[in-house]
């Protein structure tokens, strides 16, 4: 058998980039480095579902994380989490390796150590100046999104614990070296961990 049971969990986009807000995408499928890097350590890709493209559609505006904290928007995210939590379960149960997630810093839902924030954000477009001064009350908030935010709870309720690793979704492809040289790190202690156990 030569499956090497190692897996890691993707947001949606790193591996499908047609699901971002449009206008929003620095790559033209798939983050082929990144890719590149987890398939030369042999470790499979678990791509998780895109929330806003669920929840929202193809055509939506991009948003801020205080448009998407309302009730609806939460248990949207926790039905579709729900697998994914059986499913690290199950693999963890039966001895697989499960290296983390990989989140979009940025982004409303997936930004793992950074999300964009606003209050203003909301009404209609009608009065430029004004549509103007809410955009511009847009700013970087160091937590997570909604749904990375609810998978982290999630995992605690199951007790469960994943490191966390995020892609910039404002540098995508010069944020890769570090992501790339952390990743690196992570697995070859997770390497030394199951040699020692
Ligand atoms: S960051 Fe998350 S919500 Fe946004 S496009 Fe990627 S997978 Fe979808």
């Amino acid at each position: 058998m030569k499956r090497k049971k190692q897996i890691i969990l993707l947001a949606h986009c790193i591996l499908n980039v047609n699901s971002k807000v449009y206008g929003l995408a620095g790559y033209k499928s798939s983050l082929k480095d990144l890719v590149g890097f987890l398939m030369d350590q042999d470790t499979a890709m678990i791509q998780l579902p895109c929330p806003e493209l669920e929840i929202l559609g193809l055509k939506r505006w991009g948003h801020v994380k205080d448009q998407l904290d309302y009730p609806f928007f939460r248990e949207s995210c926790r039905s579709l989490l729900d697998p994914m939590i059986r499913q690290i379960r199950m693999y963890r149960e039966n001895n697989y390796v499960l290296r983390g997630v990989i989140g979009i810093d940025g982004s409303p839902c997936c930004g793992v150590h950074r999300t964009c924030r606003s209050s203003a954000w909301s009404g209609d477009f009608l009065d430029k100046e004004e549509t103007w001064e809410k955009i511009r009350q847009m700013h970087w908030a160091k937590e997570p999104g909604i749904f990375m935010e609810m998978f982290q709870s999630m995992l605690r309720e199951a007790s469960l614990s994943l490191p966390f690793f995020s892609v910039d979704e404002t540098d995508s492809a010069g944020s890769l070296p570090a992501l790339i040289k952390q990743l690196a790190a992570s697995f070859s202690k997770n390497q030394s961990d199951s040699e020692i156990s």
